[in-house]
C-alpha cells in the first residue's frame, strides 16, 4: 500500500500548481483526476502577460496580443501596449505541460 503526505483531487491548473510546489518541497504528493487526461476544458485559453505565461516555455504560446479592443454601447476604446497584454495557450497544452512539471518534481 502506498502512503502520501498530500492527496490533491483534480489535475486542473490549481491542483497541478500545488502538486509541483509541494513536491518541490519534498512532500509525497498524489494527484487524482477523474478525466483520462489533464488539461482539456472549455476555456478561452487567455492568460495575462504578467502572470503564469512568464513561466511557460515560449514555444507553447499560441498568440500574444499587445492591443485590446473594448466595445460597448457607450465606448469604443483601443488599448495598445509595448508588451503583449494577454497571450493564449490551448488548455490541453497547458495541462500536459503542468502535468509534466508536477511529475518531474516527483508528484
Ligand atoms: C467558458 C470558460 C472560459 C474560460 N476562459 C478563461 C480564460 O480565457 N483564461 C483564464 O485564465 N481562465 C479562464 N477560465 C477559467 C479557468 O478555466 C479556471 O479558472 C481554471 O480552470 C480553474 O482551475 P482549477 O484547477 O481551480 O479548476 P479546474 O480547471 O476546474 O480543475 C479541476 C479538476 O478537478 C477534476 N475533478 C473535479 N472533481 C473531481 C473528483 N471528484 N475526482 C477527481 N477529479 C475531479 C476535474 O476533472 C478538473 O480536471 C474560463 C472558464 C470557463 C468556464
Amino acid at each position: 500500500m502506498s502512503t502520501f503526505s498530500v492527496i490533491i483531487i483534480g489535475a486542473g491548473p490549481g491542483g497541478l500548481a500545488c502538486a509541483t510546489i509541494l513536491a518541490e518541497h519534498g512532500y509525497d504528493v498524489l494527484v487524482l483526476e477523474r478525466k483520462p487526461a489533464a488539461g482539456p476544458k472549455v476555456c478561452g485559453g487567455g492568460i495575462t502577460w504578467g502572470g503564469l505565461i512568464k513561466r511557460i516555455p515560449a514555444h507553447l504560446i499560441e498568440g500574444a496580443f499587445p492591443k485590446q479592443y473594448i466595445k460597448s454601447n457607450f465606448q469604443h476604446t483601443v488599448i495598445k501596449a509595448v508588451e503583449p497584454i494577454v497571450a493564449t495557450i490551448r488548455r490541453e497544452v497547458l495541462g500536459q505541460w503542468m502535468y509534466q512539471q508536477a511529475q518531474d518534481k516527483g508528484a
